[in-house]
């Protein structure tokens, strides 16, 4: 008798990429997370299911054991810590980068020679604080959930901490990137616990995603 699995994922951009992965596995979807509204989903193995939930969730239901596997963005990863989390591969998907940026012609080298305090918005406070944090940058975090290329053009920040991938929204709000904090793409995470007691059915999935990853 096979283990039941159940992989944590989100849908969009993460689903998307994530298909063609799950199938080299032999797994399939039974349903499309974009137009279901179901949160579980069958796949073609009776055995393994699928959960959506919202990115930044993702590495909780893992960590807990409520989903032996997900796939997560390095962003989210870093904010929520890792902890208890196996984090064997890097899938090359969903690639963009985390990085600083400021509205034209904010001078933010100037800024940050003279010490100036920044006021910097963002989603992603835990990686902002420690960015700042080493390049000893003294800065006032506020945390927002979104659009965060709205918080220069009104004053609410002298700089954002956001993922750019074209650049196209920057560009189409008058922001430029000044800073990489690091690049960004997803990662196969797995439940320690769950790695050594359903290895059988674990290392096989492991293994294709391996083989299927694009350099
Ligand atoms: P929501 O958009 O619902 O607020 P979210 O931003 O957490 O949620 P997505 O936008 O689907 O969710 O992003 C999921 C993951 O995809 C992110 O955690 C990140 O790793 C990656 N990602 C986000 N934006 C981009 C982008 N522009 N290009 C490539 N990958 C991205
Ligand atoms: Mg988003």
């Amino acid at each position: 008798m096979m283990t039941d699995i159940t992989i944590a994922l989100s849908k969009g951009r993460i689903f998307d990429d994530t298909a063609p992965l799950l199938k080299s596995a032999g797994i399939v979807a039974q349903d499309d997370p974009e137009t279901s509204r179901k949160l579980i989903l069958a796949t073609n193995r009776s055995n393994i299911q699928l959960v959506i939930v919202r990115a930044s969730d993702v590495p909780t239901y893992v960590q807990y054991g409520a989903a032996d596997i997900g796939i997560a963005g390095k962003d989210v990863l870093q904010e929520h810590g890792g902890a208890e989390l196996y984090q064997p591969l890097d899938l090359n998907i969903a690639r963009c980068k985390m990085m600083v940026a400021v509205r034209e012609g904010f001078d933010y080298e100037a800024a940050v020679h003279q010490g100036a305090r920044l006021r910097i918005a963002t989603k992603y406070l835990q990686t902002a604080r420690d960015h700042f944090a080493a390049k000893g940058v003294h800065v006032d975090l506020i945390k927002l959930y979104g659009s965060m290329e709205l918080a220069p053009l009104v004053g609410l920040a002298d700089a954002i901490v956001d993922l750019v991938s074209t650049g196209s929204t920057l560009k189409a709000n008058h922001l430029v990137a000044v800073e990489e904090i690091m690049p960004i793409s997803s990662r196969l995470i797995i439940n320690q616990a769950a790695l050594k007691l359903k290895r059988e059915t674990i290392q096989p999935i492991l293994d294709a995603f391996a083989a299927a990853v694009k350099k």
